[in-house]
């Protein structure tokens, strides 16, 4: 989404682009911070083996040793897979089991004999060659498909895992490191993530990625700063060269200059003691500065892990669990045993609060191995979210029985993306009662009253909030789709970006259509949507009558700050201005001249004061 342009974050210019010796790369703000450290580089393996030939007679054993680096892939792969037991990285363990399965996948073994046998390679290239050979299968590299890539990209780290125990390469490209380290890579593997926790990892560089990818996820999650999709990195970066990540800026500084270094420690200095004060008030409540509008900041989460973060970020329960992470990564879907287990850790974690679950939103964008959906010209205009689960009542209801069995052990509310007609609703909330009854049925606890809400994400349900109001139990502005169905941009399609924002007029007209048709029935309506991190729309929305917002747990400290400055009767008299505006940049030129002055420090993540210098060290 964009933010209101105004801010110390946008106009701060890069003073270290024209600095003689030193490089600055853009890239994508990952997960913020400034760190500044030596380059672990991790360079692609397939570009350094000798292709060599072998002679007939040597065939044999050059295969052998394609078999006894298979042997030792798999130890090395299961070794690292039994090690995750814990934490975020628990998300990988299933992976790391795939690619156990995918060492010994007999295709592979048949092409990489064929190239040993028949084109007498030796075993490194041969493996190459064929892992090139399955790779293709998945279409050309440069495909645009998520699951394709993503397939390529299994292919690859298998390949990659086999030619480096045949070429005596270390096991993990991660490890013992005896020093703080950036890891500049072209991406970063679910393994070598994993194994990152236990090093001292102090920031990620990558060519690709984006801020939603795994290694954006897992950096987030593990709090490292890391700025991703910052091209060509590999071709500027050496091992042991010093380089700033700086993850608030997204910007990424090679062998700095001595007043890029200086300024580079006094901005980490200054985000820290930023992010101290922000945690020291993790467990005062979120307020106006008049006292008058108390607001329920509650957490985004992806994965269960991130609950802990989210409770240490005073996050008041959660306001969007995206289950659909529960099936990425997987050949199968989760059985109801195992998301009942994740649903009742995060529970545990966050009680006394509630944990509101989001049936799954597969297809659009998030395409995945364990539901495939047949390919559509407009994958965001189809067999999306709650469409795509009713074609499938089977899974649907699996996740509804492990949600209501999660219910008996602590608060939980349901909530259903981008519902469009009432029908949707009312099939949703038939199956519901079946699968409270089947859960009931087998001497299971379910709570008494599950409450059923629903996303308000596409224009016709915003129109029809009146009606849907007399239905659902509770709304959740989805502003991430809302834009993309109201505006008409594609969330994804990155040169339209700019364009694609909720400060839109259409879009604040909506929200409040949604706020009034829910005062009107007494049901609470909350944002989940991207718009509530936003300090500058944080502002607006509670001008404009949400007192619940959810976001990701990182983002709370500075929202709960921003609304702390400001009285309520202010945020009312603009919001109810730029109603009546006839374009964003109008309302975000309204919000900026208001409010930036005394949000200087919060937009750019970093302390403007020299207080705490020294003990936030
Ligand atoms: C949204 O659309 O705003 C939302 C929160 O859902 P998602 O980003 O998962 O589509
Ligand atoms: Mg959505």
């Amino acid at each position: 989404m964009s933010r209101v342009s105004i801010t110390p974050r946008d106009s701060v210019p890069v003073a270290s682009a024209t600095s003689p010796g030193s490089i600055t790369i853009e890239g994508i703000a990952a997960s913020p911070g400034i760190v500044v450290g030596p380059a672990l580089v991790i360079g692609n393996l397939n570009a350094s083996y000798v292709r060599r030939t072998v002679s007939d007679g040597h065939a044999d054993q050059e295969y052998l040793r394609f078999l006894d680096a298979i042997v030792r892939s798999k130890k090395t792969l299961t070794d690292l897979s039994e090690r995750v037991t814990h934490g975020a990285n628990l998300e990988h363990r299933g992976i790391l089991d795939a690619y156990v399965v995918m060492c010994g996948d007999p295709m592979l073994a048949q092409k990489v004999a064929y190239y040993i046998n028949d084109e007498l390679r030796c075993a490194e290239w041969a493996v190459a060659s064929a892992g090139e050979d399955i790779a293709n299968l998945f279409g050309p590299a440069a495909g645009a498909d998520e699951y394709l890539a993503e397939r390529r990209h299994d292919v690859a780290f298998v390949c990659d895992r086999i030619l480096r125990e045949l070429m005596g390469e270390p096991s993990t490209l991660v490890q013992n490191l005896s020093r703080d380290t950036v890891v500049v890579a072209h991406d970063l593997s679910p393994a070598d993530t994993a194994s990152m926790s236990r090093e001292p990892v102090i920031g990620i560089v990558t060519e690709i990625g984006s801020r939603t990818s795994h290694t954006a996820i897992m950096a987030r999650a593990l709090a490292v700063p890391a700025v991703l999709g910052a091209s060509h990195v590999l071709h500027t970066v050496k091992n042991g060269d010093l380089i700033i990540v700086d993850g608030l800026r997204g910007l990424v500084v090679v062998n700095p200059t001595p007043i890029e270094l200086e300024d580079a420690q006094d901005r980490a200095r200054r985000h820290a003691i930023h992010e101290k004060r922000l945690r020291q008030r993790s467990d005062e409540p979120c307020k106006s500065k008049c006292g008058m509008a108390l607001i329920t900041l509650r957490a985004n989460l992806e994965l269960p892990a991130e609950a802990t973060i989210a409770r240490e970020r005073g996050a008041i329960g959660v306001g969007l669990y995206r289950t659909e992470f529960l099936f990425v990564d997987r050949e199968t879907t989760p059985t109801e045993d195992e998301q009942f287990e994740t649903f009742k850790e995060v529970i545990h974690v966050l009680a006394p609060h509630v944990i509101t679950l989001r049936t799954f939103d597969l297809g659009g964008d998030k395409l995945v191995a364990s539901l495939p959906v047949p390919h559509e010209m407009n994958p965001a205009l189809g067999l999306r979210a709650i469409r795509l689960a009713l074609t499938r009542p089977d899974v649907l209801s699996t996740q509804l029985r492990a949600m209501a069995r999660a219910s008996a052990f602590g608060p939980i509310r349901i909530m259903i993306p981008m519902v469009t007609t009432v029908q949707e609703f009312r099939d949703v909330r038939a199956l519901l009662d079946t699968a409270i009854s089947d859960v009931r049925g087998r001497g299971l606890a379910c709570a008494d009253n599950i409450p059923l809400g629903m996303m308000i994400e596409v224009p016709a349900s915003a129109l029809l909030a009146d009606i849907f109001a007399r239905e659902a139990a509770f709304f959740s502005l989805g502003t991430n789709d809302l834009v993309q169905y109201t505006l008409a941009i594609d969330r994804t399609n990155e040169t339209l970006a700019a364009q694609a924002t909720p400060f839109h007029p259409a879009i604040l007209r909506m929200i409040r259509t949604v706020q009034a048709a829910a005062d009107a029935e007494k049901i609470p309506v909350s944002i989940c949507g991207a718009m509530a991190s936003d300090p500058m729309a944080a502002l607006l929305l509670v001008g404009l009558g949400l007192r619940e917002l959810s976001m990701e747990s990182t983002s709370i400290g500075d929202i709960k700050e921003t609304l702390s400055r400001f009285d309520l009767d202010t945020m009312k008299r603009v919001a109810r201005e730029t109603l009546n505006c006839e374009s964003s940049e109008a309302v975000e030129a309204l919000l900026a001249q208001t409010y930036a002055v005394d949000l200087f420090d919060v937009l750019a993540g970093e302390a403007i004061d020299l207080d705490g210098l020294f003990d936030a060290q």
